[in-house]
């Protein structure tokens, strides 16, 4: 088995909005072959929400992923991560084994509410017309000036870099060919791959229906090959199927883009292996 599907690290679970508990993700990551389960909670936020882990929540995941890993020791090696969101403010998470580093929180800036960029393309909607006064690109600057400045906190692995295209279907909010779209993200992908960050190729929104292909778009991903920027596979999975869904096509997907070396996540720290 490559070793890239040996690795699931992007994980969710009863505790915020996944489906299976801790417990029931651990076995059935080992029923599947895999290596190294990462739980990667999302963190408590400072408002109500529907799919973070809440203050009090917290202790009690961290206290149940570890005592799972004394219990799956030497047959699973499990890590403790934590899934940071740019709205938390800008304070590293400390005492885990990992972070991703993500941005799914939009202010606008005219009303100063808080719109959730992967929620639905409604919300969205709502976001660049009352948010941002009807100012698409405004928006788009806003998210991924997030994006850098999360990058800038040199999380282990930043969270879908361009999650902002999650409910654009058909292209209803803004035209991700076009130039201003591409040169907006390109300014941020280049800044990232600077601060040397490491990217996920994520295949969540494939499992849940919302995109064709995983995390990031083709454009970006050769972008990424060219600088020989570090990425690795998830599958943001919040659920026991899931945990290494659409591995295979996602590798070969970077492999034509030029990717040649997947990074993965291992009890041992980051391994490298071959793209195809
Ligand atoms: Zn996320
Ligand atoms: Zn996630």
């Amino acid at each position: 088995m490559k070793l890239y599907n040996t690795s699931s690290i992007h994980t969710h679970t009863t505790f915020c909005d996944g489906k299976n508990t801790p417990a029931e993700m651990a076995a059935a990551a080992a029923a599947q072959g895999l290596r190294t389960l990462g739980f990667s909670g999302h963190q408590p936020l400072p408002h109500v929400n529907e799919w973070s882990m809440t203050e009090e929540n917290l202790p009690r995941y961290r206290a149940e992923v570890e005592r799972l890993r004394a219990e799956w020791a030497g047959r699973l090696d499990i890590l403790l991560g934590l899934e940071y969101d740019w709205c938390t403010g800008p304070r590293r998470p400390e005492g885990f084994d990992y972070w991703i580093g993500s941005t799914h929180i939009l202010r606008g800036p005219a009303n100063g509410r808080l719109y959730e960029v992967d929620e639905s393309t409604r919300q969205m909607q709502a976001c660049i017309r009352d948010g941002f006064e009807g100012d698409t690109a405004a928006m788009l600057r806003a998210y991924y000036r997030q994006v850098v400045e999360v990058a800038q906190m040199r999380p282990d692995v930043l969270g879908h870099f361009d999650l902002i295209v999650k409910t654009n279907r058909d292209g209803c909010l803004f035209d991700e060919d076009g130039e201003e779209y591409r040169a907006i993200a390109g300014e941020a992908l280049d800044a990232c791959i600077e601060l040397g960050v490491c990217f996920e190729m994520n295949t969540g929104a494939v499992w849940r229906g919302w995109r064709k292909d995983a995390y990031p778009a083709d454009w970006i991903l050769r972008r990424m090959a060219q600088a020989d920027a570090r990425l690795t596979l998830t599958a943001d999975a919040h659920e026991t199927a899931a945990l290494r869904f659409g591995y295979e096509r996602a590798a070969a997907r970077a492999a034509a883009a030029g990717v040649r070396t997947l990074w993965v996540c291992t009890a041992q720290g980051w391994q490298r292996c071959a793209a195809e």
